[in-house]
């Protein structure tokens, strides 16, 4: 089953991250665990369990099938559903009591009148979903409505840019915007009130009473500028091995579209890993894999599952040899830094043809 390219999920380390997070908890807050996307390509079940048996009483996820995933893996806390769900999936939500954000006011008169729990989203500022909070009375007015239709148990927001030191003011601004809106509802004593990412729950936490820790449980950072607090660190290793080894001269070209001409004799390695596990093609010519603890450069085209890497500066390279795609040394931030990404993607990009092995 591995062997061929797989991925080694710590999970120890992500329950760790979580514990240093909740010190930037403050005394009425917990933390939520978004388990989105397979936790980031990392296993939402495994993580999830891991993470409820180390306390957390709170997720959140994208879409319906990820939330009863959870469920019927044994997850009992809150799963809340950050995005748009078919109207169809009410009763999915009420079977499986999952909260159900409600994107705007046209969706809540849209999603039937059912036994469910749901949260209003609050736009602020990013204009993705939500009520807008530039009208705090229309957003009340319609909160008040959904409670009257569902069990609304809190409202949430999105701070777009709590990454970004330079935006102190506007992500101040969308925490003001929000927190208007809450007072105006503050008769309806909501469970959750919560506004925070991982980045905002690291350096804007002054509000809320859950933050949804997400990027940073997997040790990654939301921006490359970023500095994570000691002892956060990524839980995921990408490995392959080395598949064949043959020496190239000058005048030979390497891979598809030959975009890699051979200047003076070289040694490549062939590692079966590809575009179609995830491992990005913008790496063509750019990307460093590991071997032995050197850098080994990529040559030539991604292919869809197979790639080729410069091994002639490495000694003793062998046929089996193991191959780090992603570690300590370059994490998967390093890697989205080198072709102009977040590092989001690039976990969220390792296919499913990638076997998760847990360690
Ligand atoms: C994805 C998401 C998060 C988590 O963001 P991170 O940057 O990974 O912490 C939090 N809230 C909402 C609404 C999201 O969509």
């Amino acid at each position: 089953m591995f062997g061929r390219s797989w991925v080694e999920i710590d999970i120890a380390a992500c329950v760790q991250n979580y514990q240093i997070l909740k010190g930037f908890l403050l005394p009425n807050q917990e933390g939520m665990a978004v388990v989105k996307a397979n936790a980031y390509g990392h296993g939402d079940c495994r993580i999830a369990s891991a993470l409820q048996d180390a306390g957390v009483r709170n997720f959140a996820v994208s879409n319906v099938e990820e939330a009863v995933r959870l469920r019927k893996a044994g997850i009992q806390g809150q799963i809340l559903i950050l995005g748009y769900s078919p109207v169809e999936a009410v009763g999915l939500l009420q079977e499986y009591d999952i909260t159900q954000a409600i994107v705007s006011e046209a969706y809540g008169r849209l999603l039937p009148s059912a036994d469910i729990k749901v949260q209003a989203a609050i736009d602020t500022g990013m204009n993705r979903i939500g009520l807008d909070a530039d009208h705090p009375q229309e957003c009340a007015r319609v909160i008040h409505e959904l409670n009257r239709k569902f069990h609304l148990n809190g409202i949430f927001t999105h701070l777009c840019v709590a990454d970004d030191a330079s935006e102190n003011e506007f992500t101040q601004g969308q925490v003001q915007k929000f927190r208007e809106v809450a007072e105006l509802v503050s008769d309806l004593n909501l469970e959750y009130v919560h506004c925070n990412n991982s980045a905002a729950g690291l350096w804007h936490n002054t509000y809320g009473n859950l933050v949804r820790l997400g990027i940073v449980l997997y040790g990654l950072k939301p921006a490359y500028e970023n500095v994570l607090p000691e002892g956060i660190r990524p839980i995921l290793q990408w490995k392959s091995i080395i598949a064949m080894l043959k020496d190239v001269y000058p005048g030979e070209t390497v891979g598809y579209g030959r975009t890699y001409a051979v200047r003076k004799p070289m040694r490549l390695a062939t590692i079966p890993t590809g575009y179609a596990d995830g491992y990005d093609r913008r790496l063509s010519n750019r990307g460093t894999v590991l071997i032995h603890g050197y850098r080994a450069p990529v040559v030539g085209r991604v292919c869809m599952d197979q790639m080729m890497v410069d091994v002639t500066d490495i000694p003793e390279v062998d046929l089996g040899d193991e191959v780090l795609l992603l570690g300590k040394e370059y994490n998967a931030d390093d890697m989205a830094a080198d072709i102009g990404t977040i590092g989001y993607e690039i976990v969220c990009g390792i296919s499913e043809r990638v076997p998760r092995k847990y360690i």
